[in-house]
């Protein structure tokens, strides 16, 4: 069956001599399309194949064995995100999370947007990353405590947040010297706490930054027991 699909060029992985398997996000997950011949430099799918690119592809679908990609188009290449090693290394430590997380057409749109505040470089590249990644620890179940103190459940003189306790302690079960300001700790807070269609709203009040993302990116990695190496290099490229 001949489809079309819509997506993002998340990878692109060399098969045999001048084929390529690509996977391609799309608002209902990410699909694994076999490119044939697109790793030679005449091929007109070339383009199309590229990581980091707004596509469109109309493919061949099989009951059994991979889509086919016939042809496609370009919607946007972005192409800011792939002359950034500190944008592509932030997408390469999401990659593998994206590939995982359930989508649907609300967090496919908040990768977009992601994308899209990358490519544009914007003050909003690390708030949308942190809301994605949220998304992928609500699923997995390994959200902060931070309705009150983790350690005995007072709700005021909350100091920080901790990694190893699981969310926010106040000032008497704080184990280090290091504190949160007030401002942060709502933060932190809300990040959690914000439904879906508040998410502009969101994002015009707060601004999150690389080391955000950073400390999500290394609390998904110390909970699931895992090791993220884009992690390990983006943090050594800091
Ligand atoms: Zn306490």
């Amino acid at each position: 069956m001949t489809i079309e699909i819509s997506g993002f060029v998340l990878e692109n992985q060399p098969y045999k001599e001048n084929d390529a398997l690509v996977t391609v996000l799309t608002e209902s997950g990410c699909k694994t399309i076999y490119a044939r011949g697109v790793l030679k430099t005449t091929s007109k799918n070339r383009v199309v194949c590229q990581p980091f690119t707004l596509v469109e592809m109309t493919i061949d679908e099989r009951d059994n064995g991979l889509a086919t990609l016939r042809f496609g188009r370009v919607l946007t290449y972005y192409h800011h995100i792939v002359s950034d090693l500190t944008l592509q290394s932030v997408c390469f430590v999401l990659i593998p999370y994206i590939k995982r997380v359930d989508m649907r057409p609300f967090l496919y749109q908040l990768i977009l947007s992601l994308m899209e505040n990358m490519h544009t470089n914007t003050e909003k590249i690390y708030t949308y990353a942190c809301l994605f990644l949220r998304e992928v620890l609500v699923q997995e179940g390994l959200t902060p405590y931070t309705s009150g103190c983790v350690s005995c459940g007072r709700t005021d003189h909350l100091v920080r947040l901790s990694l190893k306790q699981g969310g926010f302690v106040c000032q008497s079960c704080n184990d280090s010297s290091y504190t949160m300001t007030k401002k942060e700790l709502i933060q932190v807070h809300s990040l959690f706490s914000v439904k879906e269609n508040q998410i502009d709203e969101f994002v015009s009040m707060y601004t999150f930054d690389l080391d955000d993302f950073i400390f999500w990116a290394h609390w998904l990695e110390y909970y699931q027991g895992s090791q993220n190496k884009a992690l390990s290099f983006l943090q050594s490229i800091r």
